[in-house]
């Protein structure tokens, strides 16, 4: 007799779904920024303790979540972005209805929201998969999630991140905040406050976020390629790095870790780079959204466009021509 097959049960889907979409604090704190972006949050607040295992606390000023929907915003496939159900043009960061699921299987999520429009704001819990009531509690506009004991739920994925490095967490935060220069952004991190910043022209955050000297030099970059549009800052190529931390693309709003786009600059530099060096480059891609697939990764970090290749000489070029003939416009320290 073959074996039974049968349905497993909604804790357990969700508990599998999270290991895909939290791997890591850091994937969390994604999520939980990119919907509080998606809010249309004009100041983003995120407190992380212990790397983001012990505690993730992210404070928006966005819409918020009405009483009624707290509920749905944590079932699996409930979200209220999904326009295009064809997944053709995607233009929140969010739109799989997963996050907020994911992370009730495997942590203790607290979210108290408040629309401008309500008396009162309302909280509710998860806490592995179990749902509390909705309940009156205290506080303003917006959105407060609450993250705790990440992975205590599914103890096989917490042996692996015992000394979580929070380092990663904080990067996710330092490349989000990247990409909206026009939200205000704080992050602090074990008692630190590593930064806390006004909304800001993309210049100012650049400076303020890659830091000032590095920022001094950097070289304007501007191109246009039928209906895609790059812009952005580059170092010359005496500001080379032992590491690509200095490295940030953005793609119609998305910080982005695509491979296509690294191997892009790292060509765009080869012949006046040394082998080893890594460039320093903030560079933002607008195109259409039916130009691009984001939805090939449950993280959302990696992308695949219609035309990979034009895109790729669009960057190289406009990285070369711009190395050529530097236009000298560094950032006067006014812009910080
Ligand atoms: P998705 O972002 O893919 O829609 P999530 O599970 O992350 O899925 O969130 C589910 C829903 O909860 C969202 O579609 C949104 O309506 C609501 N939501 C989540 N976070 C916030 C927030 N910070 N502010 C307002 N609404 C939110
Ligand atoms: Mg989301």
């Amino acid at each position: 007799m073959p074996p039974q097959i049968r349905r497993l049960a909604e804790t357990t889907v969700n508990r599998i779904a999270a290991g895909e979409v939290i791997e890591r604090p850091a994937a969390a704190v994604k999520e939980l920024v990119e919907n509080a972006l998606d809010a249309g949050a004009k100041r983003i607040e995120v407190i992380l303790a212990g790397g983001g295992i012990e505690r993730i606390e992210i404070i928006d000023d966005g819409c918020g979540i009405a009483a009624e929907q707290l509920a749905l915003a944590i079932e699996r496939h409930a979200t209220s972005k999904l326009a295009d159900e064809a997944l053709v043009r995607i233009t929140t960061l969010g739109f799989r209805g997963e996050a907020l699921p994911s992370i009730g299987a495997a942590a203790k999520l607290t979210l108290i929201s408040r629309p401008a429009e309500q008396d009162s704001a309302y909280r509710i819990n998860v806490s592995g998969g179990a749902v509390s009531e909705v309940a009156p509690a205290p506080g303003v506009t917006g959105t407060r999630a609450i993250v705790e004991d990440l992975f205590y739920a599914t103890p096989a994925r917490r042996k692996f991140l015992r000394s979580p490095r929070a380092e990663a967490a904080e990067r996710t935060v330092w490349r989000l905040a990247l990409a909206a220069p026009h939200v205000a952004f704080r992050l602090v991190s074990g008692e630190r406050v590593l930064f806390d910043l006004p909304a800001q022209t993309e210049a100012a955050r650049v400076s303020a976020l890659f830091g000032r000297e590095t920022a001094a030099s950097l070289l304007p970059l501007e191109a246009e390629r039928e209906d895609v549009q790059l812009t952005g800052l580059i170092g010359p190529a005496s500001l080379s790095r032992a590491t690509m931390g200095l490295q940030s693309f953005v793609v119609n709003g998305r910080p982005v870790q695509d491979p296509m786009l690294r191997l892009s600059l790292r060509l765009a530099y080869r012949d006046v780079m040394q082998a080893g060096r890594h460039a320093v480059a903030a560079l933002r891609l607008t195109l259409p959204e039916e130009a691009l697939d984001v939805n090939v990764h449950p993280a959302k970090t990696e992308l695949r466009f219609a035309d990979a290749n034009g895109i790729r000489s669009l960057v190289i070029g406009a990285i070369t021509r711009t190395l050529e003939r530097p236009v000298s416009l560094a950032l006067a320290p006014a812009a910080a």
